[in-house]
Order: structure tokens, then C-alpha cells, then sequence
């Protein structure tokens, strides 16, 4: 596993346990390298999952990117890392029994906003914003060309 903080990939494990009462192995690695310290988390992966986007477009479901933007939302919060993983892992179950492996962009909107919706009211109004922003535009693409400026006409 390569340090994330220096890039060496001879890391360390210097602790393994079980985490979210055993779904997950938790360990700590350090980096002989740099010094820095991080934790993995392994888990089973049941299903692979496809995320249909509003315009059509599929890729492949980022369990990483999710939890990114669930972080991003508690960040602050007085919320334990270890349930934050926890309710991680309970969406990505839910999105694995959904019973079809195609699943729509917008149902994992909700099934997130619901999640967070039980955790923390701040992070869910937070993630909430954010999400009915991408509403708006039918796609990311669009949202950041919205962002950014029209072609400069040429000096005359
Ligand atoms: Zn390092």
C-alpha cells in the first residue's frame, strides 16, 4: 500500500483489528520511509456496481468518492471516524441489495441524504445544498462549465 503522504510503497502494517463490529479489517500502516502514519480499511466488495448519471453516462461505483463527499458534509461534526465508516458501509450495502447492479445517480442522493439525515442535521443541510446545486444542471460536466468563463473574444 503506498504512503499516502510521500508516495513510498514499502508501508507497514503495525496493527490489524476487526472494525464495524467485523465487517471490516482495520490497520494501522506507517511508512519507514517518511514517518507518516495512516489506516485501511478492507472489506468485502459483494457486487460491482454501475452509476447511471441523470444524462445516461455510467462508471463504475467509487466507494472512495462516496465517502469522500460524506466526509466533506461531517466534516467537524462531533461524529466518531468509526461510525462515519459505519454508515458508509450500510449505503454501500443497500446499494448492493438493491437488487439491480445499475443504479441511478439520483438514488444514491437520497439514500445518503437519508443516512445522513439520522447522524447529523448540519452535514445532512450541508450535503443537502450541495446535491440539490447538482440537481439543478443535468450534469457535473454542465455545472463546471458553468464555472468556467466563455471564450474571450479577441482583442480588437
Ligand atoms: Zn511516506
Amino acid at each position: 500500500m503506498r504512503c499516502p503522504f510521500c508516495g513510498n510503497t514499502e508501508t507497514q502494517v503495525k496493527d490489524s483489528r476487526p472494525a464495524e463490529d467485523h465487517v471490516a479489517i482495520r490497520r494501522r500502516r506507517s511508512c519507514p520511509a517518511c514517518g507518516g502514519r495512516f489506516t485501511t480499511y478492507e472489506r468485502v466488495q459483494l457486487r460491482d456496481l454501475v452509476v447511471v448519471k441523470k444524462n445516461g453516462r455510467r462508471e463504475d461505483f467509487d466507494r472512495d468518492k462516496l465517502a469522500r463527499s460524506i466526509r466533506i458534509a461531517l466534516q467537524k461534526r462531533p461524529i466518531e471516524p468509526d461510525r462515519i465508516e459505519q454508515m458508509i458501509s450500510g449505503i454501500v450495502r443497500r446499494l448492493e441489495s438493491m437488487g439491480d447492479t445499475d443504479i441511478p445517480s439520483d438514488t444514491i442522493g437520497e439514500i445518503v441524504m437519508e443516512a445522513l439525515s439520522r447522524i447529523d442535521t448540519v452535514a445532512y443541510v450541508r450535503f443537502a445544498s450541495v446535491y440539490k446545486n447538482f440537481q439543478e444542471v443535468t450534469d457535473f460536466e454542465d455545472f463546471v462549465s458553468e464555472l468556467r468563463p466563455q471564450s474571450q473574444p479577441q482583442d480588437s
